[in-house]
């Protein structure tokens, strides 16, 4: 059987990125590598949103980027800027074909359906498939948008709106997200942070809907598009392998108080493309100890006090929205984090440390 360099098992927003950024930095000329992918064919599955902190290789893949955003409650609402960190959406559909048309110029680049059709015995690995098991003791952030179209001119497309908490909660947490992309087209989705164990809360047709004519009070518009997906708000956990490196979500780049995680992958490919030669001896890349505890302490606050969260989320950006947004996207300095930390509820907090 066939061998190769380098294995990257899933070809999705993390082995994709990670062959592109070796592509383009002309790291494969001289090795092989197998991109393992059972999809036949690649179409748009997901829309990539993000506070641009960080260059990344996928301007020309942005569907539309904001300068303003809003979060709001049942009676409040907080408008806001975000001129250093516009928010991005990036179109997978874009992305793939983008990143496949490249690719498929270096014959180096083989793409296969299944590991068992190469020896896998001697390559680097680079795995982003997470173990495949329900987990209904964690807490996932799962979500279902449709992008809809209006006849009239609706919405207000120089600003987006980030979280919609006036909504039911059915004893856990849940808000709308709106994404305008012009002024009669855009991204609504419902999202839940839960344990997914319960199953009324999956009626997003019925949430969206809802929210779509008597929230937002829009009567006339049809649904081009929809995405559903969950993500996990927990590490996975592997026995350790000298020659795999695990990457995308399956390699811990969610930030797991947000869900984000795009730009973790991209910085993640980065690192591996300036340490390709010795990357096996090189330090593992994670999302900082220092967010990793916060988010925890967030997580257990969230899992004991749903109740809370809109008004610890709509707090949390009473902040300046460049201190929060830096925060959220890991990249915070002390004193950002403790302006931060000093608008949450204390006393809830500090239980939590002990829980
Ligand atoms: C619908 C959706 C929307 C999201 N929106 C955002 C967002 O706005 N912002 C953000 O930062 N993050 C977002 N995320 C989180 C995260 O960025 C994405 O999940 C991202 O796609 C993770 O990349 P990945 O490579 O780890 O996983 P994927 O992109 O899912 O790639 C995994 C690949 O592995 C393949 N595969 C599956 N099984 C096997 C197998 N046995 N062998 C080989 N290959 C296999 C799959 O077909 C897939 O192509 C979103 C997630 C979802 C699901």
């Amino acid at each position: 059987m066939k061998e190769f360099d380098y294995i990257i098992i899933g070809g999705g927003c993390a082995g994709l990125s990670l062959a592109y950024e070796l592509e383009i930095h002309n790291k494969l000329q001289n090795k092989t590598v197998a991109i393992i992918e059972p999809r036949s064919k690649y179409k748009k599955d997901k829309t990539w949103s993000f506070w641009k902190t960080a260059d990344h290789n996928f301007d020309d893949c942005i569907k539309k980027s904001w300068k303003n955003f809003s979060i709001n409650i049942s009676d409040k609402t907080n408008y806001l800027e975000c001129i250093n960190y516009p928010y991005q959406s990036i179109d997978s559909g874009l992305y793939y074909e983008k990143i496949n048309s490249r690719l498929n110029k270096n014959k180096n680049i083989s793409f296969f359906k299944n590991l068992n059709e190469i020896n896998s015995n001697n390559a680097l690995i680079f795995n982003s498939v997470p173990p495949t098991k329900n987990d209904y003791h964690n807490l996932w952030q799962h979500f279902c948008g449709v992008e809809i179209e209006s006849k009239s001119e609706f919405f207000d497309d120089e600003i987006f709106n980030l979280m919609d908490f006036d909504c039911e909660q059915r004893e856990s947490v849940h808000f709308f997200y709106t994404l305008p992309y012009s002024k009669n087209k855009a991204l609504v989705e419902t999202t839940w942070l839960s344990k997914m164990n319960d199953d009324s809360q999956k009626d997003y047709d019925l949430q969206l809907k809802d929210y779509i004519e008597n929230h937002l009070n829009l009567k006339d518009y049809k649904i081009t598009y929809k995405e559903e997906g969950a993500i996990p708000l927990f590490y996975p956990s592997y026995e350790l392998k000298k020659n795999k490196i695990n990457i995308g979500t399956a390699g811990g780049m969610t930030r797991l108080s947000t869900g984000y995680t795009f730009l973790n992958i991209q910085e993640h490919s980065k690192y591996i493309r300036k340490n390709i030669e010795n990357i096996s001896k090189a330090k593992k890349f994670k999302i900082s100890k220092k967010y990793q505890f916060l988010d925890v302490i967030f997580l257990r606050v969230l899992e004991k006090n749903p109740e809370m969260m809109p008004n610890i989320f709509f707090k949390m950006f009473k902040s300046s929205p460049k201190t929060v947004i830096k925060f959220l996207s890991n990249k915070s300095n002390i004193l950002e984090d403790l302006l931060i930390i000093l608008k949450m509820p204390k006393w809830i907090f500090i239980k939590a440390l002990f829980y």
